[in-house]
């Protein structure tokens, strides 16, 4: 969710280098964006609604400086205007920010520092910053009001801040990501809220930590920690992601790229150190209460979860979305369990959740996709997915990895981890079969058949009743159909009611005991005109299109999100929506 970007260094093309990496940022989402770049004795905002590619040249593509920052902006507070997107500055801009997350306490602000004059032309939250930095320069050096500012601020926040007559950029973060490339040539940095945004650069990077501040000179760098008010040193850590990984080569689309990656992405993913699936089985098995906890894809992921440990493990785990986390807190002991899955390791509402947890003595393990995450550092256990980046807003590789993980640890705790994996390898190399163009071509049929219904459904029952609902979500990201999931038992409880002649409805079958019940609720749905689309090892009568998946046993959850995820991809191309930048979403949610 939002982008930010900024360079400093020796380089006269600072608004051009920062522009190219806002673009890497898009995948985040945005509705708006600008940059701000230093000249002799100004500095230079531009700012526009829309998308980058739109206004790609213009004078800040040519414009000479050696410091500049950018943002793309995910509107929060205040509407989609060009006066409310970032960068914000004072009136005349001595100091100019940009800002990923929400200051809850703005409006306090805000009217405490009208009171003394200041006046404010944007609805923003960033705005009120702003002038706090200049209320407190009146009597601070630039890095002392910056830090002054921070201290009164509530909430999340990443920032990036130039003042005028200074050649520095002060840069802070609290729960929303920033991350510093340390450039080849001495002296040179670029910060972003993700690594792709600068490796073509460098893979030489510095992870600012939360209520951290780096003080970025022309010849210098100096960290400091905000809360104890005193300077810190900090490593530069060499990561070894290339460059390629990042880029979509030969694919139309990065949804489509990492669909694809599956086979290979679900292999990274089993050959886990053996040590760390062991000894987050033993807590479990431990544990007095487990809570898996997710948000959206990840969330159906964690529900999944819970039907995989009672399936093979045998045991009771409970499951939160992480918004809804903080209902159950009088649960908690220091004998719970939290298991935290996200791809990006930055979403707020599970990062709150851990908070909440952390109060009461809670041991926290996470599975994340960037391991660099907030999520992943301040977890007691990480298991990391390495799928490797992914850029689509719509989650594919990340989530059958992340079934994967939980698949692994159920067996674990069974102390069958070897078959688990076993059952896993065999898992991923059948679905090398399901990713060829051939499978693509047969899904188009139903893709084209279906691109202008208005409604769908998906059943599934088990473990693939969480399929269902995930399959919803894929469907609704990007092909913007509305979609719906059930479990196949509640149709007859009211949405049957929505079945008319022709309706789509999914039916996601896997060979378990559940086969029988919900193959007799398509028939149910078939019986008021619906058009029945089975996903399923085998052909049933009850179908009126077959995409057929590999009979994988438990791990059927992911062999039957596979097909959707390419369906949904389809849909969103056959109607020309842009399948990697849905509307109105944002890649890691990093707002509550
Ligand atoms: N809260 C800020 C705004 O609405 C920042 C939003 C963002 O993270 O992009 O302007």
């Amino acid at each position: 969710m939002c982008g930010i970007f900024a360079y400093i260094g020796p380089k006269t093309n600072a608004p051009k280098i920062v522009i190219e990496g806002l673009k890497k940022l898009e995948y985040r989402g945005y509705d708006s964006w600008g940059v701000a770049y230093k000249t002799t004795d100004d500095i230079v905002i531009n700012k526009k609604v829309g998308k980058i590619e739109e206004m790609k040249e213009g004078p800040w593509t040519k414009a000479k400086s050696s410091l500049a920052m950018g943002h793309s902006r995910w509107a929060t507070h205040g509407g989609v205007t060009e006066k409310n997107a970032h960068p914000q500055a004072t009136e005349n801009r001595d100091i100019v920010l940009v800002h990923n997350g929400i200051f809850e306490n703005y409006l306090e602000v805000k009217k405490q520092l009208q009171k003394k004059g200041h006046k404010f032309i944007s609805q923003t939250d960033t705005e009120v910053i702003a002038h706090l930095i200049e209320e407190y320069g009146k009597k601070f050096s630039f890095e002392e009001s910056v830090k002054s500012a921070i201290k009164k601020i509530e909430g999340r926040y990443a920032i990036v801040v130039l003042k005028k007559n200074e050649n520095k950029i002060m840069t802070a973060r609290k729960g929303s990501p920033l991350i510093i490339g340390v450039g080849t040539p001495k002296n040179e940095y670029f910060i972003a809220s993700d690594i792709p945004a600068f490796l073509k650069y460098t893979n030489k990077v510095i992870y600012l930590d939360d209520d951290q501040m780096a003080v970025i000179g022309e010849k210098s760098i100096k960290f400091l920690d905000i809360k104890k008010d005193k300077e810190i040193k900090k490593r530069i850590i060499k990561i070894d992601w290339n460059v390629e990984s990042s880029e979509k080569g030969d694919f139309p689309h990065f949804m489509i790229k990492e669909i694809t990656e599956q086979k290979d992405t679900l292999t990274k993913a089993i050959n886990q150190d053996p040590e760390i699936i062991e000894k987050v089985a033993q807590a479990i098995k431990n544990a007095y209460g487990v809570y898996l906890v997710g948000c959206g894809t990840a969330g159906k992921v964690g529900m999944v979860g819970e039907y995989l440990f009672a399936e093979i493990a045998k045991k009771h785990v409970n499951f939160a979305f992480g918004s809804e986390f903080g209902n159950y807190k009088d649960f908690l002991t220091k004998k719970t369990l939290m298991i935290c899955i996200s791809q990006s390791g930055e979403t707020a509402d599970t990062l709150e959740a851990i908070e909440t947890a952390k109060k009461k003595g809670v041991k926290i393990v996470s599975i994340v996709n960037v391991e660099s995450s907030t999520m992943a550092r301040i977890s007691d256990m990480v298991i990391p997915i390495k799928a490797g980046p992914e850029k689509a807003v719509a989650s594919t590789k990340a989530t059958t990895s992340q079934i994967a993980i939980l698949t692994l640890l159920a067996y674990a705790c069974d102390g069958g981890v070897k078959i688990g994996k076993q059952l896993l390898i065999t898992t991923a190399s059948q679905i090398n079969d399901m990713l060829n163009p051939r499978y693509g071509e047969h899904i188009m049929k139903i893709a084209k058949k279906i691109k202008n219904v208005e409604s769908m459904y998906i059943i599934g029952r088990g473990k693939n009743y969480p399929i269902a609902l995930e399959s919803a979500i894929k469907l609704q990201e990007v092909s913007y159909i509305h979609a719906e999931g059930f479990a196949g038992g509640e149709l007859k409880h009211g949405p049957i009611a929505l079945i008319s002649k022709n309706t789509p409805v999914i039916a996601l079958v896997a060979n378990d005991e559940n086969k029988k019940d919900v193959l007799s609720n398509a028939t149910e749905v078939k019986a008021r005109g619906g058009y029945i689309i089975g996903v399923s090892p085998e052909k049933e009568e009850v179908f009126d299109f077959w995409i057929r998946v590999p009979d994988t046993g438990s791990t059927s959850p992911i062999v039957n999100i596979i097909p959707i995820q390419i369906l949904a991809y389809q849909l969103a191309v056959l109607r020309k929506n842009d399948p990697d930048k849905p509307r109105n979403l944002a890649k890691s949610v990093t707002v509550k």
